[in-house]
């Protein structure tokens, strides 16, 4: 059977069941084997791992993760599709399930649960560009079994996951994912791998989910790295004492100091460990 990356292959699946692509889906397809392959690799996928999926598309990627991992589930928002997966994932690959939901409204534990059992999984994706940052939040603030994140972003988000204190990339979101996980920056993606085109250009990035994390207050930590960034502009003293928190200037000044961060310093040039100790010291929020 001829594979599923082969350009002339998804057209011509596409042609038969007269299926138009969703711009508001963010339905952008892969037509470039190597990619496929690439994408596998940099998730490091061996037949003992348990993947989810979400966006099988018409099943490109989910065919080459069928063919390396042990099984697949895989999310889709899309009813249309159901055919064509039918034809070319259900009926020749049976390690895989797709399940047919918006993922950001699925319960994702007890579908986890149902497949996967208490095992650790890896996410293999070529996301939706439209929600993006709410899938990857979902998947690291859901307390699941995960071990690893391989997505195809955004390459701009992809560099904000990335960046490091100090460079113009940097930000809350920076923070919040290095929180949670390792970034690995994979590899950039030109336009021409995606049927149709998508106008920005694209990245593969893989978070490496920590087995440990800090025993701190998350909320009010968010809520310090957020405040920090509002002005990014302004010393973190500024921001912070003009963010709208119920606390008196001295009060953060204070807590600026038992932190060892100088006042005058932007939130740009912090650290997240060094986010994580202001929070700490930071007066009740
Ligand atoms: N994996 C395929 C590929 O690489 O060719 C398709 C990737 S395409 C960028 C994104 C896919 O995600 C589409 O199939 C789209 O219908 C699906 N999708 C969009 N929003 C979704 C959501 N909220 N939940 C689940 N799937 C979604």
């Amino acid at each position: 059977m001829e594979r599923l990356f082969k350009p002339s292959r998804v057209s011509e699946i596409l042609r038969k069941y007269g299926f138009r692509f969703s711009k508001a889906l963010g339905q952008n397809f892969l037509i470039d084997g190597n990619i496929v392959s690439k994408i596998v690799d940099a998730a490091e996928i061996t037949k003992d791992d348990y993947v989810l999926e979400i966006g099988p598309g018409i099943g490109t990627l989910t065919e080459e993760l069928s063919l390396r991992a042990k099984k697949v589930l895989s999310i889709e928002i899309d009813n249309r599709l159901k055919p064509l997966l039918q034809e070319t994932i259900i009926d020749n690959y049976d390690n895989v399930v797709i399940h047919f939901e918006d993922v950001l409204k699925s319960d994702l534990k007890s579908l986890i649960k149902e497949n996967f059992g208490d095992n650790k999984f890896k996410v293999v994706a070529n996301l939706p560009y439209y929600v993006t940052t709410p899938i990857i939040t979902r998947l690291i603030e859901d307390d699941l079994n995960l071990e690893s994140i391989t997505v195809m972003i955004q390459k701009e988000v992809a560099n904000r996951f990335a960046a490091k204190p100090s460079t113009k990339a940097y930000g809350s979101l920076s923070v919040f994912i290095q929180f949670y996980s390792d970034v690995v920056y994979d590899f950039t993606v030109p336009s021409t791998v995606f049927m149709p085109k998508p106008n920005v250009d694209s990245a593969v990035v893989t978070l490496k989910i920590k087995d440990e994390l800090p025993d701190i207050n998350r909320e009010k930590f968010f809520k310090v790295v957020r405040a920090g960034f509002s002005k990014r502009r302004k010393t973190i003293i500024n921001a912070l004492s003009t963010y709208g928190f119920d606390t008196t200037k001295d009060e953060i000044k204070e807590a600026l100091l038992v932190s060892n961060i100088d006042e005058k310093r932007r939130a740009e040039t912090l650290t997240s460990e060094e986010f994580i100790v202001l929070s700490i010291n930071f007066p009740e929020i």
